[in-house]
């Protein structure tokens, strides 16, 4: 994808494992369950808020930092979900997807020599914002099945350099919930470093059986130091809307407003009105209970059809993604057995090697999307009843 014109901080970034992914499902006409998005329609409700902005002509650049009654709405739900007051004039900011909110926060607070610690694997985007800041990333490894991780190795990783914790939870793509213990250490330890934290937490609504999503900047002594990034994309179903955004006190809001302003200056404004209207009425139609309800039972189904291919499932406490252990099946990498299953099974699946920094350190494994419609989720079952004696034969 980069050239000889390219700057050297861009050469090696290549072409994104999910475009690289969906161009193959589309190539050999497969079922789609590599890249993260819903193929079902988001909420009716939604939808005609967005063609009401725009037939109100609410079409001219939005207030840099977010529409008012978007940044009101936000606040709102933060309060009635966690019980915090978030001011929205100052510690809130619309952006364009959580993508843009990472990459604003990244550059707000990381400087050449910083280090960033991540748990890898780690979302895609997380290395080139880092390199786009000529920042290190420091890894701590979760270890499947449950994708606990060492505390030494945790500890290890800060220190005088360490400037920013990027963490996701609910995370992708091991469906991990970190849990209060482990939050309330990392808290601890980004206070003994005085560090940010920034918490892509974009599946905060998509949690399994007893996992329960706390926000780290609910933890004592986390507000003051945490930038919270959410995406209403994951929320509502409408990843291509792009509406993110970032939650966080003032003396962090400012520098990410910094950025946000030159990179995309303002987001879609009749989208970020129809979002100001789903957050106002989601609670009251009952949308997050039935969005849940809906991803337990998609997150069954897609088990059941990977358990019954001879493709093991590991357990997932949240986010819309099942990995299945492929490490019986004779592949030499999670990147060729997904060409495999892309070309000759007809089903598209993301190799979680994207999502480290050394490929050869991932578990094999591939990573299934379960955002799907039960019929997407019936035919891939009946692609994925080929796989036992195919990859036996053929690998
Ligand atoms: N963080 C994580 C962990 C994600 O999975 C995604 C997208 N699936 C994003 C950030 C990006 O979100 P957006 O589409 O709102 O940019
Ligand atoms: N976050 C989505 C995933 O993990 C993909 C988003 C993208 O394509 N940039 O699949």
């Amino acid at each position: 994808m980069t050239s000889d014109v390219a700057s050297p901080r861009v050469r090696g970034f290549g072409t994104s494992v999910f475009s690289e992914m969906s161009r193959l499902a589309n190539q050999y006409g497969a079922v789609n369950l590599g890249q993260g998005f819903p193929d079902f329609p988001g909420p009716s409700f939604v939808k005609e808020a967005a063609k009401a902005a725009v037939d109100a002509d609410l079409n001219q650049y939005a207030v840099s930092h977010g529409a008012p009654r978007l940044r009101a709405a936000i606040a709102r739900t933060w309060n009635e979900q966690y019980g915090m007051d978030v001011d929205p004039d100052s510690e809130i900011t619309v952006t364009s997807g959580a993508t843009e909110a990472i990459f604003d926060a990244v550059q707000a607070l990381a400087g050449a020599g910083d280090e960033i610690v991540v748990f890898e694997p780690f979302y895609d985007s997380y290395l080139p914002s880092a390199i786009m800041a000529n920042a290190t990333l420091r890894t701590v490894t979760l270890r499947p099945p449950d994708w606990s991780f060492d505390p030494d190795e945790a500890a290890a990783a800060f220190g005088p350099r360490t400037r920013v914790l990027l963490l996701n939870t609910p995370h992708n793509p091991t469906g991990k919930v970190f849990t209060r213990d482990e939050l309330a250490m990392l808290a601890e330890l980004c206070q003994q470093w005085d560090v940010v934290a920034v918490a892509d937490e974009v599946y905060e609504r998509i949690v399994f059986d007893d996992a329960v999503h706390l926000p780290l900047a609910t933890l004592p002594g986390m507000w003051e130091r945490t930038l919270t990034i959410n995406s209403t994309g994951k929320t509502f179903s409408m990843t291509g809307w792009k509406v993110g955004n970032a939650i966080g006190p003032a003396r962090l809001t400012a520098p990410l407003r910094a950025v946000h302003q030159f990179v995309t200056f303002a987001s879609a404004t009749p989208f970020q009105e129809a979002m100001a209207t789903a957050l106002e009425q989601a609670a009251a139609l009952d949308y997050y209970t039935d969005l849940n309800r809906d991803y337990h039972r998609r997150r069954d189904a897609l088990k059941v059809v990977l358990d019954g291919a001879n493709l093991p499932t590991l357990p997932v406490e949240g986010a819309y993604f099942l990995m299945s252990d492929i490490s019986h099946l004779g592949f030499e990498s999670d990147i060729e057995f997904c060409r495999w299953l892309t070309s000759e099974i007809g089903v598209a699946a993301i190799p979680p090697s994207a999502f480290y920094l050394d490929p050869a350190r991932a578990p094999l494994l591939a990573r299934f999307c379960f955002a799907k419609r039960a019929e997407t989720i019936q035919h891939a079952a009946d692609r994925l009843a080929m796989v036992p004696e195919r990859a036996r034969s053929g690998a």
